[in-house]
């Protein structure tokens, strides 16, 4: 399997030959055709296996080929449970989406908050970001998530690990019940079965 055969657009598929990878990983392989049909996937995914491209590259393809624009409000929404991941993550949404007029900024709590409003209020696509802050953010209407029409959950067992199912039932409640969720974790445990359950619709199972 080759990366030309997953259907992304030609803009991704030059920033990926950038990146010097010649072919997907065995996550990538499963997991990208499935989120560019539009449907919601439940992986079960270790660091190191490719994970993150695993999901930005579709969001991106998705993201600059939709008709449905959000406007200056953000349209795709990454959870994770650091701001040393958050920071990883959206530096990879930079980096795929070079060629891409997306824009994307990255929300975490321990630093200023009012540079983090600032960027929010010029616009941008896609938000990465710790779930505590995302909550202040949006409980001080400077973060609408009422156009997220992409949801991702990224090692969502050191989620719940680190105490944030409140939080993130709360991002649940904020954002579109019509949406597409992406729900990664390394592991599967009770919680995550019960908190996997209430927010996918049919998904594929994506073990690797
Ligand atoms: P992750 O599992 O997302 O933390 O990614 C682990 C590492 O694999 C990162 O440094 C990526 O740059 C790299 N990577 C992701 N996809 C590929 C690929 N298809 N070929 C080679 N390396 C990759």
């Amino acid at each position: 399997m080759s990366f030309e055969n997953l259907g992304l657009r030609t803009e991704i598929l030059t920033g990926i030959k950038f990146q010097g990878y010649t072919q997907p990983t065995p996550i990538q392989e499963q997991a990208i055709p499935i989120i560019l049909k539009g449907g919601d996937i439940l992986a079960g995914a270790q660091t190191g296996t490719g994970k993150t491209a695993a999901f930005t590259l579709p969001i991106l393809h998705l993201l600059s080929t939709g008709k449905e624009r959000g406007g200056h409000r953000p349209r795709a929404l990454v959870l994770t449970p650091t701001r040393e991941l958050a920071a990883q993550v959206a530096e990879s949404v930079e980096l795929y989406g070079k060629g891409l007029d997306i824009r994307s900024t990255v929300i975490f709590g321990g630093v200023g908050i009012n540079p983090q409003i600032q960027k929010l209020r010029r616009g941008v696509d896609i938000v990465v970001g710790t779930p505590g802050r995302l909550l202040d953010l949006a409980g001080q209407k400077a973060l609408d998530l009422s156009r997220i029409e992409y949801l991702i959950l990224d090692e969502a067992d050191r989620m719940l690990d680190m105490g944030f199912i409140h939080d993130i039932r709360k991002i649940i409640k904020l954002v579109p019940q019509k949406r597409q969720t992406l729900f990664f974790s390394a592991t599967y445990s009770k919680d995550i079965k019960i908190l996997s359950e209430s927010i996918l619709r049919n998904p594929s199972l994506v073990e690797v």
